[in-house]
């Protein structure tokens, strides 16, 4: 008796609560606020593509507070003041006046575009940053403030190579909360920090691992991603926790570092928006058709295994020396040896030199787990003199020896790891 009400109960929670597609009302504050014409055509196909592929919880009702408003953008609430609101779906163009409650019509989360021209100046190397305003009653976020300096010369390597609508996908996330909303203390199932001792050449290094919150569902994927069954949790980059560690996820959307190659939104990221909630409904549910082509196409990690994953790169280089596989995608001391100075790699359809990396020694904060910059010459020691004032990598990249299509951003092929062996 107790067990089939339980059952009908259950069924009567999940049957209330479904989904519906996201659509996103752009507004503008200052009547304006537009960007140069390629940005502006950027900004509509990222937020196109996350709107396609995010279904979010209902609202409750469909009024966007002014006093909401105000506090997103930290306004004076006595002067009045005008938007321009647009979704990406219609050609209506509204005027709103910001300290009067807005009728969300067609949309069901708002965005609110602000191009702060003292805070862009101050923060040269800010493209873009969003938040989403509060959270009220674990109920998900309906506003969110991105703050876009359009004039950054950096924004040319991404419009050129097609990947600024990548920049505003990466900003819709987190404006929906990913990375961005903390879950409750006595909530949070994230795995605590753990502190190592890496070995890089001769030297034990102290390092930190830190992991993502809402990232448990994200974890089991992970696990068959990197082949790595005792993966504690999803590494992020820093304290704040707001994206995925480069070193580990490369080129995933939610890692810190935008690429002008390409950005996948995978599989991860998408567990960890589902995961993302306070209350006790879900807010997000992402359409596995958009998402899966991407994950189908993120070989970054697939098959490197735990060595990768949890220990340092010198660690996994040397362990693929002892099986006599490839090192892929370090190079190992031999590779810096060869005349050009690349990682050979062959499989039974696939023969490729990749070239190694390496950069003059410059003084470089500490990687975000704590490694700090080393001469090539430490690392492997009995190189040609001439590596011996170079290093690896820098410091996203853990100061490591990739291969430099890795460490630059170049876009290149390769063949599953366990397909590839050395030449
Ligand atoms: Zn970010």
């Amino acid at each position: 008796m107790l067990k089939s009400s339980l059952v009908l109960l259950l069924f009567a929670v999940f049957s209330v609560h479904s989904f519906e597609p996201l659509r996103i009302l752009i507004i503008r504050p200052d009547d304006g606020n537009f960007f140069p014409d390629k940005l502006e055509r950027a900004l509509q196909t990222g937020v196109a593509k996350i709107q396609e592929a995010i279904n979010v919880e209902p609202l409750i009702d469909n009024i966007l507070r002014a006093q909401d408003v105000y506090n997103c953008l930290q306004l004076d609430s006595s002067a009045q003041q005008t938007g321009i609101a647009k979704t990406v779906s219609s050609n209506e163009v509204n005027t709103v006046i910001l300290n009067q409650n807005i009728v969300l019509n067609r949309a069901n989360f708002a965005i609110l575009l602000e191009i702060n021209k003292e805070r862009c100046d101050k923060e040269s190397e800010l493209m873009a940053s969003a938040n989403p305003c509060y959270v009220r009653d674990g109920h998900r976020p309906v506003i969110a403030r991105i703050r876009v300096c359009p004039q950054l010369n950096r924004w040319m390597d991404f419009l050129e190579s097609n990947t600024a609508s990548d920049v505003f996908r990466h900003e819709l996330l987190h404006a929906l909360g990913w990375g961005t909303v903390v879950p409750s203390k006595n909530a949070t199932s994230t795995p605590k920090d753990v502190s190592l001792k890496w070995n890089v050449g001769a030297a034990a290094i102290p390092v930190v691992r830190k992991f993502l919150d809402f990232g448990n569902t994200a974890t089991e994927f992970a696990r068959i991603h990197f082949s790595c069954s005792q993966l504690e949790g999803i590494e992020t980059e820093r304290e704040d926790k707001m994206h995925l560690s480069e070193y580990i996820f490369g080129n995933e959307l939610m890692t810190p570092v935008i690429s002008t190659s390409a950005n996948y939104f995978t599989e991860i990221s998408a567990r960890i928006l589902e995961e993302t909630h306070l209350g006790p409904r879900r807010w997000y549910s992402v359409n596995r058709s958009i998402i899966g082509p991407e994950t189908a196409v993120y070989s970054y990690g697939r098959g490197w295994g735990c060595e990768f994953v949890v220990a340092s790169c010198f660690d996994y280089i040397n362990l693929r020396l002892r099986q006599r596989r490839s090192t892929f995608p370090f190079c190992s001391s031999a590779d810096y040896g060869r005349s050009d100075h690349s990682l050979h790699i062959c499989s039974s359809r696939y023969q490729r030199d990749l070239k190694c990396d390496h950069l003059p020694i410059e003084p470089q904060d500490k990687s975000s787990n704590g490694l700090t910059p080393q001469p090539l010459s430490n690392i492997f020691p009995g190189l040609p003199v001439k590596f011996a004032f170079r290093m690896p990598s820098n410091a996203e990249t853990r100061f490591c020896p990739f291969i430099q299509a890795i460490s630059m951003d170049v876009s290149f092929s390769s063949p599953p790891i366990d397909e590839i062996r050395p030449c």
